[in-house]
């Protein structure tokens, strides 16, 4: 069943899409080679409740995290733990989610350990690339087009590069529970299931693989990898339907709120053949 939420409900989703922007950027801030991913997660959790608010994820079917932090070529759902000890150059996704007055939120970046530069080309690319896509969706996310419209326009920026999009794992909605109907994959033909109308508040998050799609999950019941240990990049907003176009409710201070209203802050707007000519 689709929830719709009011216009009351969209502003205690902002609200508790904000507090998750903001944690990313305190970790963001603070990360640094020999960190923790126990260390990470201990920032987000004293973030998250100093603002007033629960991590979403926290308990959620057992999971003792605040954010799940997934390295390389772990794609999802990896668990803060103490032995996971940050090098530079590793990709660290980092997916968390905050709770206030009856709403989550849910927000994934990826981040290059020590600065872009110590990463590879390869590997910066796949990043930047990712994100685009899900700045690529996030604008289908209108009225009038249809959830896979935001699929689509996804996989499309997947495709020129031959990047394995993760099939297994995708969006969803979001609003008093973590998870809600509808699905958003981040392939597929356009055009298709449920209509995108005002009150609909969408997980948007593609994973795409320098390598296959297929993925596997670890011992611990949680990590989910890539099957051939290639890297993997991840980026995730929570945005809302409104008639007046997608409102991204964990934008960053880097990013829009109301993409349509903004493009030129929008990522990877530019034709990807201009930036990439030089
Ligand atoms: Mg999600």
């Amino acid at each position: 069943m689709i929830l719709r939420k009011s216009p009351a409900e969209m502003e205690a989703m902002a609200k508790a899409g904000k507090i998750a922007a903001e944690v990313h950027e305190i970790i963001r801030e603070a990360l640094d080679p020999g960190m923790s991913t126990l260390d990470i997660d201990r920032i987000a959790e004293e973030q998250i409740r100093k603002r007033g608010a629960v991590p979403s994820f926290k308990g959620y079917r057992g999971f003792t995290g605040s954010v799940c932090t997934s390295v390389n070529a772990e794609i999802v759902h990896g668990i803060p733990s103490a032995d996971v000890v940050l090098a530079a150059g590793d990709l660290i996704k980092l997916d968390t989610g905050a709770y206030i007055d009856g709403y989550h939120s849910d927000t994934a970046v990826t981040w290059v350990v020590g600065g872009d530069e110590a990463a590879s080309e390869e590997a910066r690319a796949l990043v930047r690339r990712t994100r685009e896509a899900l700045w690529a969706g996030i604008c289908e996310a209108h009225v009038g087009n249809r959830v896979t419209d935001i699929s689509a326009a996804v996989e499309a920026r997947a495709l020129p590069h031959s990047y394995g999009v993760v099939q297994e794992y995708v969006g969803h909605g979001v609003g008093r529970s973590l998870h809600e109907d509808p699905q958003v994959p981040n392939y597929g033909r356009p055009g298709r299931g449920p209509k995108l109308v005002p009150g609909l508040v969408l997980a948007v998050e593609p994973m795409f693989n320098l390598g296959t799609a297929e993925t596997e999950v670890l011992d611990d019941d949680w990590t989910v990898v890539t099957a051939d240990g290639r890297l993997s990049a991840h980026w995730e907003h929570t945005v809302a339907i409104t008639a007046d176009g997608p409102r991204v409710l964990t934008a960053r201070s880097d990013e829009p709120e109301w993409p349509l209203a903004d493009p030129a802050r929008v990522p990877g707007r530019a034709p990807v053949d201009a930036r990439e000519a030089g």
